[in-house]
């Protein structure tokens, strides 16, 4: 195969003991996924079904690199999230197979342009600005499935310089994972490659130039986001 020109590289995230990187398909993101982030974004979780949303792909920003401040915003938020990395794929796959697609799990935080999605939800216009930006997609080391002992007790939390800001348990998510898989898989064929940011809880706010921003799940390690100066 030749191209025109040199295809930019693929997408990819650091895999827990191991050399060899996880290659990034795609990225979907679920909205409103903890009642308590779904109240203070002024709606009633209780009556929705999953939504979905995406990222590009070469969003990816892994742990220890810094975000430059994104241009055509004055509010940049954190979200941090649980994120699922696909190992296989399929379509309308049922809740109770839906483990059977995983590969692993890291922490991740949905970095918003809150004040462009306050307009987009106004005007009743796409996301994609809001959501789909460069460097979006903040992702630790991807922790293959059978070595990260995740359950509803499993702690999610986000400090920025070094204070809490956002706190709760995986079992506080409305959509389970399984049912988060099979719901997205009625929509689109998902592929190995495939990252799912699973939704935040309450405690989302801005970060600027300076801060720095740790998330962290028990039993995935920590994923340090230094927000830096806009690029020029
Ligand atoms: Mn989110």
């Amino acid at each position: 195969m030749s191209y025109v020109f040199k295809p930019q590289p693929a997408p990819s995230v650091a895999v827990k003991s191991s050399k060899k990187r996880f290659p990034v398909h795609r990225i979907y993101c679920v909205g409103r996924n903890y009642r308590e982030h779904a109240h203070e974004m002024g709606a009633d979780p209780d009556r929705e079904p999953p939504f979905f949303f995406t990222k590009p792909a070469d969003a990816i920003l892994e742990s220890g690199e810094i975000l430059p401040y994104p241009q055509a915003t004055e509010s940049l938020h954190h979200e941090i999230e649980l994120v699922i990395a696909l190992g296989d794929g399929g379509r309308n796959i049922p809740a109770k197979k839906a483990k059977n697609l995983i590969y692993g799990y890291a922490v991740g935080v949905d970095f918003t342009r809150r004040d462009l999605q306050a307009r987009a939800k106004a005007a009743g216009h796409p996301w994609d600005t809001a959501k789909g930006f460069d460097y979006s997609a903040a992702i630790g080391t991807i922790v293959p499935a059978k070595e990260a002992g995740l359950g509803v007790e499993s702690a999610i939390g986000l400090k920025v310089n070094g204070e809490f800001r956002q706190t709760a348990k995986l079992g506080d998510m409305i959509w389970t994972v399984a049912e988060t898989i099979s719901a997205l898989s009625e929509f689109y064929t998902l592929l190995p490659g495939d990252l799912i940011y699973m939704g935040t809880p309450a405690g989302v706010g801005a970060v600027k130039p300076g801060d720095v921003v740790i998330g962290s799940v028990q039993g995935l390690g920590t994923l340090t986001t230094p927000i830096g100066k806009p690029l020029k």
